[in-house]
């Protein structure tokens, strides 16, 4: 059962192998350890104090379960809370009949045409229609890349043009759908470096005139601490629906999913596991929770 976890929390577990019920000063020595674990796995410092805290007062004067000790009891309760905090759970978004209309956001670099690409991939091998839009009115290398990658997958590619509006956006958007029926619209937005007002403002109007049914946040699992802002500014400017976490092949722990998660609440659909289309795996709150105990 324990299998997946490190040597500190195996050392823990045996420290506490032969008592029968968990103490103010056991919980406490315990969970010394696992905000290290969590800080050492990148986790965001305030998010790593309130989940010990939110554990702590689960196990302190918690009986010992039946086949388990003291130990494993304090080990089965951070990972349960792991596991429930990174979602429960694996989950996809619901998509409906027809009319689904994804909204991808990030920051430059977080992986988001990428994965544009590779939802592309993952849905038409599930027998959607789709079709991307590189909205990226600034930048035309990144609609070359989504160009590219939607010639790779076999799906079509509308490309906004230099300083096109929201309302053009929309209306071409429109035309092209009544030409060419299709049930999955994948929208490429425009990042940047870091966050700014101005992306904010331009997705916010981009997203009211096209209303997406999924807003979906791509995180580079690299970026740990910074993931937790991030998480929080595109959530409060477009209310986010669904996270998506790249480059989890990386040596990156996992905290930035824990952070991402916990400031936003929003369910993380999937991991990106390689730059290739093929990267793209459903998210597994167990997988990861072991992970960033490592
Ligand atoms: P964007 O600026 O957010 O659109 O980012 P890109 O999609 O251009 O990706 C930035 C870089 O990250 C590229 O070199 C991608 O190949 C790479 N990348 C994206 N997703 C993954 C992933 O899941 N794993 C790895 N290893 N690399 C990724």
């Amino acid at each position: 059962m324990f299998e997946s976890l490190g040597n500190k929390l195996q050392d823990i577990l045996e420290r506490l192998q032969r008592e029968k019920t968990l103490t103010d000063a056991q919980v406490k020595a315990a969970m010394r350890e696992i905000r290290m674990a969590l800080l050492e796995a990148d986790v965001n410092f305030g998010v790593a104090k309130e989940f010990v805290a939110r554990v702590s007062e689960k196990a302190v004067g918690q009986e010992v379960l039946g086949s388990l000790d003291a130990g494993q009891m304090v080990v089965k309760l951070v990972h349960d809370e792991l596991i429930q905090t990174l979602g429960g759970e694996s989950k996809q978004p619901t998509l409906k009949h027809e009319g689904n209309v994804v909204f991808m956001v990030g920051l430059q670099g977080a992986g988001k045409t990428t994965s544009t690409g590779k939802l592309a991939k993952f849905y038409k091998e599930k027998g959607r229609r789709v079709l991307l839009v590189a909205a990226d009115t600034q930048r035309p290398a990144a609609r070359e890349q989504l160009r590219t990658l939607g010639q790779q997958v076999g799906v079509p590619v509308l490309e906004v043009a230099n300083g096109e509006t929201p309302q053009q956006t929309k209306q071409r958007l429109q035309e092209a759908l009544q030409k060419d029926f299709r049930d999955l619209v994948i929208v490429d937005t425009a990042g940047r470096l870091q966050i700014d007002e101005a992306l904010m403002d331009q997705l916010a109007d981009l997203q009211r005139e096209l209303q997406p049914t999924e807003t979906l946040l791509v995180v580079d699992a690299m970026t740990g601490q910074e993931a937790l802002s991030v998480a929080k500014t595109f959530d409060e400017r477009v209310h986010l629906s669904g996270l998506i976490i790249t480059k989890m092949d990386g040596d990156a722990r996992g905290g930035a999913a824990l952070s991402a998660r916990f400031v936003t609440g929003k369910p993380i659909y999937f991991a990106g596991t390689s730059e290739k289309l093929t990267g793209l795996e459903p998210f597994y709150p167990d997988r990861v929770a072991g992970r960033i105990l490592g």
